[in-house]
């Protein structure tokens, strides 16, 4: 794999500041495949002053310019998807057609949908005797998890050129080749210099650094709640905008009139695609007492459908693949049944996991409200619906979730009384202008269409 030695600063490669590097591992054979450089505070410092240098220039552009280059990054991702999907498979592990539909798709589709929004979206509004001026918060850092390694680049850089804001990019230390290839389709794109900045590293060195910069007007984070809780606190103290975008626990429920089969198997796939590592992933699914036996049957025909090192990829790392096999050890020793998989890795070589469905799930078990990110279904009971409204908004999280019903205004009247910030009815389809992001300690703030690009705009009001 093509990997460069130096950070993406200033519209050039330059030179990292100190000697580390980090490895870069597939975890579909666990062989090294390329080494980045470990950023430190010095290279962070470099690129939040390239960044600030650009960003007069850049906010005074007009939005139809910034539209044409943004339209310019959407083109070379077109034109360079193969080379991004097999970069994806490659550090990532997800299995080639998942990265050329996903993780190579939908950046093109979020890219597409602001340079459209950069055009046509109204950076000036009138409020009676107001005008308000809608401008760039200023310096944006990013900071990236490796699930989704070119999505969550884009769905957050993306927004902040359109609104006229600069960047600096910490991607996840697993997935940075994505991440590298991304700056250099910036550059292709003809991106003024400094405008994208890219600095690869560790998170307690590289992203803390970045996190706690003066010179960074808005952090927006995507990962753990553990990780987004302290860079609220960092930015809080020093009263700087954030966004987190953080963990999930999503119910689909089914209820009682819905097609039950076509539910099962629809949640089945959410939930083992890319792994389980989706943190909008609908990870409990909750099934009427009387439909209950049927559907686990249902559900253990599905998951045969999905073997490890064909349809599954492994996880991210060994870490990950540990921690995964640690929850479904837990949900046994806390009394949950297993329908399919199981903690023993199917492979000696990769960090596979089994696909695992667990039946007779409480919704106090830890698997039921803590994240696994790794492909577990947990197949919930309830009496009724109050009773299922009541698990269904019974964790810390509010991230997605899904409601199936043969009427689909029975499943919009239960979806309006979840705890969540995106509900799919009866399947749904993905929209990538609709805003994405949490309730409760899901997150603050949105990503995705008008929405996520308000998340980069603060107001000036003059009055006449
Ligand atoms: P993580 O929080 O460990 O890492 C995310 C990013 O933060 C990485 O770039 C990492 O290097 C950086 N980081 C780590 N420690 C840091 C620190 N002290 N200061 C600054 N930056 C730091 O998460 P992960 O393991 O990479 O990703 C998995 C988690 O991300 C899951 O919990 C998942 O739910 C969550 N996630 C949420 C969303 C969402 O949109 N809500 C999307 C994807 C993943």
């Amino acid at each position: 794999m093509k990997a460069h030695d130096g950070m993406y600063i200033g519209g050039q490669w330059r030179p990292a500041a100190g000697p580390d590097t980090i490895a870069v591992v597939n975890p579909a054979d666990e062989q090294v495949i390329a080494h980045v450089p470990a950023g430190t505070a010095d290279d962070v410092d470099a690129a939040v002053r390239a960044a600030r240098e650009a960003f007069p220039a850049w906010a005074a552009t007009p939005p139809a310019e910034r539209a044409a280059r943004i339209a310019a990054l959407r083109d070379v991702l077109v034109a360079r998807k193969d080379e991004i999907a097999e970069t994806v498979t490659a550090e990532l592990g997800a299995p080639l057609a998942l990265s050329r539909t996903v993780h190579a798709g939908v950046p093109v589709l979020v890219a597409g949908s602001y340079a459209e929004l950069a055009a046509s979206y109204s950076f000036e509004e009138r409020i009676g005797n107001s005008t308000v001026l809608l401008e760039p918060v200023g310096v944006v850092g990013a900071i990236t998890p490796w699930n989704y390694p070119l999505h969550q680049v884009v769905a957050k850089v993306a927004p902040a050129l359109a609104a006229g804001c600069t960047v600096v990019l910490k991607p996840a230390e697993d997935t940075p080749l994505t991440a590298q290839l991304f700056a250099e389709a910036i550059h292709e794109a003809g991106l003024p210099a400094g405008v994208f900045n890219l600095v690869t590293g560790l998170g307690p060195v590289a992203g803390q650094a970045l996190a706690a910069h003066e010179g960074v007007d808005l952090v927006s984070f995507t990962g753990s709640t553990a990780v987004g809780r302290q860079i609220g606190a960092t930015a809080g103290a020093a009263v700087k905008r954030v966004a987190l975008e953080l963990g999930g626990k999503s119910a689909n429920v089914i209820l009682p009139s819905a097609d039950l089969a076509k539910a099962v198997s629809v949640g089945i796939a959410n939930v083992m695609s890319n792994s389980g590592q989706t943190c909008s992933a609908w990870t409990r699914m909750l099934v009427h007492k009387n439909q209950y036996d049927e559907a686990l049957a249902l559900a253990a025909a599905a998951v045969a459908k999905y073997v490890p090192g064909e349809r599954v990829g492994p996880l991210v790392n060994a870490k990950q693949q540990q921690r995964v096999r640690g929850y479904i050890e837990k949900g046994l020793a806390e009394g949950a049944r297993l329908v399919a998989g199981g903690p023993e890795a199917p492979y000696e070589t990769g960090y596979y996991v089994s696909p695992t469905v667990f039946a007779d799930v409480t919704w106090d078990m830890t698997i039921a409200q803590e994240e696994i990110f790794g492909p577990v279904l947990s197949i919930l009971k309830y009496e009724d619906e109050e009773d299922a409204l009541r698990i269904a908004n019974g964790t810390v999280y509010g991230l997605a979730g899904a409601v199936w019903a043969a009427d689909e205004a029975e499943a919009v009247a239960f979806a309006r009384r979840m705890d969540t910030g995106q509900v799919d009815i009866n399947g749904g389809r993905f929209n990538p202008l609709a805003p994405f992001g949490g309730y409760k300690q899901s997150g603050v703030g949105r990503e995705l269409g008008p929405h996520g690009l308000s998340e980069y705009l603060q107001t000036k009001s003059l009055q006449f």
